[in-house]
Formats: structure tokens, C-alpha cells, sequence
């Protein structure tokens, strides 16, 4: 039986009219920057998330930068002295790190906690210093990091703070969404995301109206009125194509968090009773939207091996740490430094979770798993 990791095929079979007319009408009117299915979606997911503002930008790595930006982390070529710090969990995918380095400020690396995987507050504070502008908190796989814990130290230093919840819309914290923790959080539409678009796009979404306008001009260089520029953006556009075939998707987003939470219980279920498989961990305060399915096995890479053998699409999210990764290497960190991040990269492993996955496939993936397991 061959089982991918993701089938977008199976999502689209769903909705292929009405994206098909949806794209029709965006190539009818000739109109792809900006225009009503842009503002149309900012309006849709600030209702979705619940928050007073969104801005529709080009990736969620854009987002991440614009946010950045937007919040007054960025070294401009006059900046004299020491680079600002934000920081960032050791054990997230690359964007959270690049975009700070890419806004000229320094990525500082925190652990993760060993269960959830998100970034370990008490591992936060030791690492403030007077250069420390901002962190950012990831939502890992579609489960909130502990945002009140995160936020109380962000308060108590003056931080500001921007969720990467890139892997977590909709997902939320005792009954509060994403995106009302911090300033403001970055979405992602890649298309393996839970919202996935027609290729590359992002949002930022914020209760913070200031906040707001200025990302929405730092996405169009600065610009306002037109020609005129406040400060250096850059193209950070959310183009009308996507909008409308997100548009498309949003009403759907929650019935298919639902199926892959229910995907995510029946492997709970299977892997029950077998000690050597750590099920996710997702606290009770947390309502995850299971961007992935992670399990912890001792011997990663051979069940690896095993499922790709058996035709099942697996992955790993991810191999190597921030800290250790040759572009960050001139900050000086070295093996040993975030444990918790290390033991993550070498014993996790994603299986397949999208909500269309026939139970009988995912039944084969379990047993699986658990033969990979036993050596069997
Ligand atoms: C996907 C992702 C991003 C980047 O989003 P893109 O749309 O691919 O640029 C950032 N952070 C995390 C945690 C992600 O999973």
C-alpha cells in the first residue's frame, strides 16, 4: 500500500469548481495585485483568528520579516554599534531564524521543551541582554507554545513579542486563537500548511492597529502615499490569485482541523500500551490543528528506513537544529548547547496526518510503525 505524507490532490478534488471559478474571475478582471480577494481575505482571517487587523504578505517568511520590521527590529546600513537580539527556539524550521538575520539582528537560541517541542520558557530569560528586542515563540506542529509564561517575561523586559504561527492557524490556548498572544502573529499559506494556498503567501495578524499600517506599508516598499517613502520595505505582496483560492479554503479550515485531529487520536489509540512510541504531547489548555503528527521512537532512523521500504511517505522536522547549522556557525554555538533541540532532531519523526488519509492507510502506517519498532 503506498501511503503519502500529504495528498493535496484528495483536498482539491473537493473544491476544484470553485476554485476554478474563483481563478477564472481574478483572470477576467485582469487584476493581481492587490484588489477585493486581497482585502476580502485580510477580513475573512482577522474574523477567523478573531483579531482587529491582518495583513496579507507574500510568504510566512515575508511575514516574519515585515513583522520584524513593523515592530522596529531592523539595522539599517547608519546603525552604529551592537545588533539588536531577538530571540528564537533552537528547534523550529530555518525561517524563524533566517528572518532575523535577515532584518540585520541576531538570532539568540533557546531550548524547547522535551514534550511539546516548543520553545521552553524557562530557558528565556538567562538569555536577555540589553541588546534583546523581541522573541519569537513558534507554534510547532499546530500546538501553542505557552504563551502566558512567554508573554509575562516579555512584559517584565519590555520585549515584543511575534508568534511564528506559520504551522498554526486556528490553533489556540485556553480558548484564546493565535495571533492575540503577542504584537502579532505570522501566518504561512505554503501549500503543506493547514490553510495551503496556490503557492507561496503569508499574513500577519494583529490587535494592533499601528502595528497594522506599518506592516502594510513595509510590504509595499514604504510607501505611502504613493511614491513616497516613509521608511525602506520591501515587495512583500500577497498577490490576488492566491487570495482568491485561499478564499476558497478558509470555510473549510476547521472541519479539516477536525479530521486530522481525529487522524491524530486514532494513532494515539494504535500506539497505546507501546512504551517505545511517545505519542504528541498537547496540553490540556491547548487545542492543537496537528500541522503534524510527531512521534518520538529510539530508533529513528531505521523506522525511518523501514516505512520508506513500505512505501509510506515520512518525514523528519527537522534534522538539525538552528544552532548547529552551518550559516549560523559564526555565532558560536556548538553541540551539547540545547539538548532538548538535539535529542528532538535525532529521535522525532512525522507521519502522515492530512485529513483526507483513508483510516485503513492510516492503520497500515501504525502497524507499521510498531513492527519498525519491535524490529519486526
Ligand atoms: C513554513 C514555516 C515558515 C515559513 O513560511 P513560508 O510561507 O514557507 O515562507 C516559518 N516558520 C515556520 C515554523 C514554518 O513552519
Amino acid at each position: 500500500m503506498k501511503v503519502p505524507l500529504l495528498d493535496l490532490k484528495a483536498q482539491y478534488k473537493g473544491i476544484k469548481e470553485e476554485t476554478l471559478k474563483a481563478i477564472e474571475e481574478v483572470l477576467e478582471s485582469q487584476r493581481f495585485i492587490g484588489g477585493d480577494n486581497v482585502s476580502g481575505l485580510e477580513e475573512a482571517v482577522a474574523a477567523y483568528s478573531g483579531t482587529r487587523c491582518a495583513v496579507g504578505v507574500s510568504s510566512g517568511t515575508d511575514a516574519l520579516i515585515a513583522a520584524l520590521m513593523g515592530v522596529g527590529v531592523y539595522r539599517s546600513p547608519l546603525d552604529e554599534g551592537r545588533a539588536d537580539e531577538v530571540i528564537v527556539p533552537a528547534y523550529t524550521f530555518f525561517a524563524t531564524a533566517g528572518s532575523v538575520w535577515r532584518v540585520g539582528a541576531r538570532p539568540v537560541f533557546a531550548d524547547i521543551e522535551a514534550d511539546t517541542y516548543n520553545i521552553k520558557a524557562d530557558d528565556i530569560e538567562g538569555r536577555i541582554t540589553p541588546h534583546t528586542k523581541a522573541v519569537i515563540p513558534v507554534h510547532l506542529y499546530g500546538q501553542c507554545a505557552d504563551m502566558e509564561a512567554v508573554c509575562q517575561i516579555a512584559s517584565r523586559h519590555g520585549l515584543k513579542v511575534i508568534e511564528d504561527a506559520a504551522q498554526a492557524i486556528g490553533a489556540s490556548q485556553n480558548g484564546v486563537k493565535v495571533g492575540n498572544f503577542g504584537d502579532c502573529a505570522c501566518l504561512s499559506f505554503f501549500p503543506s500548511k493547514n490553510l495551503g494556498g496556490l503557492g507561496d503567501g503569508g499574513m500577519v495578524i494583529t490587535n494592533d492597529e499601528a502595528l497594522a499600517r506599518r506592516v502594510r506599508e513595509i510590504r509595499n516598499h514604504g510607501m505611502e502615499p504613493k511614491y513616497y517613502h516613509k521608511h525602506v520595505g520591501g515587495n512583500f505582496r500577497l498577490d490576488a490569485l492566491q487570495a482568491a483560492g485561499l478564499l476558497v479554503k478558509l470555510p473549510h479550515l476547521d472541519r479539516w482541523a477536525q479530521m486530522r485531529r481525529a487522524n491524530a487520536a486514532a494513532y494515539d489509540e494504535a500506539f497505546c500500551g507501546i512504551d517505545e512510541i511517545k505519542i504528541p504531547k498537547i496540553r490540556p489548555e491547548n487545542y492543537s490543528i496537528y500541522n503534524q503528527y510527531i512521534i518520538e521512537v529510539p530508533n529513528r532512523d531505521a523506522v525511518l528506513d523501514a516505512l520508506r521500504a513500505a512505501d509510506i511517505g515520512c518525514e523528519i522536522y527537522y534534522p538539525l537544529p538552528l544552532h548547529l547549522q552551518e550559516c549560523f556557525s559564526a555565532l558560536g554555538y556548538k553541540e551539547g548547547d540545547f539538548p532538548n533541540s538535539e535529542y528532538a532532531a535525532k529521535h522525532t519523526l512525522a507521519l502522515p496526518i492530512y485529513p483526507e488519509l483513508p483510516l485503513e492507510q492510516l492503520r497500515y502506517v501504525a502497524k507499521s510503525v510498531s513492527d519498525a519498532v519491535a524490529g519486526k
